[in-house]
């Protein structure tokens, strides 16, 4: 028994990020990824939450970040038990045009292949590992376009995640039971895929063994998210987990655009299971999506004070006038 079919493929990547106003340079105008929600760590509220991703944030497009940069927390160490590296898909025949837009914005990058796919590796401002790599079969649109972008270069969401782990032996099973199979391996990395398969629904098993623990802090995700249809589903995943691998997993957190559970896989790496709905739209309209700051009900009492505490920067909107 597994979970093949219900956990469809990739949810949304959260990373722990330096500062706000480069983050959000840097997806939104650089990468072109449209600010969906800005919202607060709802763990944290001192911490914005900002989330990217296509036009209204469909799941396996989302990309979402804490700043931390001005709270004290210590940069992070990227390795083993972790997301080592977020890979989005460009559009067919993009890569040099890509190669190009980054160097113009002094990335530096690096090329490799991997899995017969070229790919080009980079950093954003807090040090994630990022990738990009060319996928004519993505069939999601990449609806939101910055300046220098097109439909014939824009980034449609995320293609991957690659996680490190320091046995590959055990994380891999584990994932097979949540449904994901094996489709490809290379010398260090097994290519692992939902049943819908290919972009948006694929993870990458890592051998880390020569990588070092990861930390968390600046400059590392924090966790990646799967995603399903119903709470149901994450109820039985939860239980099931639970009896086969003894393995904790949380109470259903309402994250108010979806609902959630977290756990550590074995291999250690944070896992979400998150509900496909109900989405970024209960509280905005399409073309207002991230223009203000919003917040679940709960908070919203303590807006005045949410507000004071939060450092201040400029939306993409405000940008554009
Ligand atoms: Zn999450």
């Amino acid at each position: 028994m597994n979970f093949r079919g219900t956990v469809k493929g990739l949810h949304h990547v959260s990373a722990t990020v330096n500062r706000a106003q480069e983050d959000v340079d840097f997806y939104t105008e650089l990468l072109g990824q449209r600010l969906v929600k800005e919202t607060v760590n709802f763990d944290n509220e001192k911490v914005y939450h900002f989330y990217y991703g296509n036009e209204i944030g469909s799941p396996s497009t989302i990309f979402t970040t804490f700043p931390y940069g001005d709270q004290g927390v210590r940069e992070g160490v990227i390795g083993n038990g972790q997301v080592y590296e977020t890979a989005f898909t460009i559009p067919k025949g993009s890569l040099g045009f890509w190669k190009k837009r980054l160097k113009n914005h002094q990335i530096q990058f690096e090329s490799e292949e991997r899995f017969r796919r070229q790919f080009i590796t980079f950093e954003d401002p807090s040090g994630l590992k990022l990738s990009l790599l060319e996928d004519g079969e993505d069939q999601r649109e990449p609806v939101w376009i910055a300046e220098g972008l097109s439909i014939e270069t824009a980034i449609p969401g995320i293609h991957h995640v690659t996680i490190a782990v320091s046995r590959p032996d055990e994380s891999i099973p584990f994932l097979e039971f949540l449904g994901y199979e094996v489709s490809d391996t290379d010398e260090k990395r097994t290519l692992m895929e939902a049943s819908e398969k290919g972009a948006g629904n694929s993870i990458v098993v890592l051998d880390g063994k020569d990588l070092p623990k990861g930390v968390n802090g600046l400059g590392t995700v924090h966790h990646v998210a799967h995603r399903v249809p119903s709470v149901d589903d994450s109820l039985n995943i939860k239980k099931e987990i639970k009896k086969r691998y003894g393995i904790d997993v949380t109470e259903v957190k309402d994250r108010k655009y979806f609902k959630s559970i977290y756990f550590r896989i074995p291999g250690d790496v944070v896992f979400e299971i998150a509900t496909e709905g109900p989405g970024f739209l209960v509280d905005e309209e399409v073309d207002q999506l991230g223009t203000s700051l919003k917040l679940p009900d709960w908070q919203e009492p303590r807006r005045e004070k949410i507000e004071s505490e939060l450092t201040p920067y400029k939306r993409p909107s405000e940008k554009r006038g």
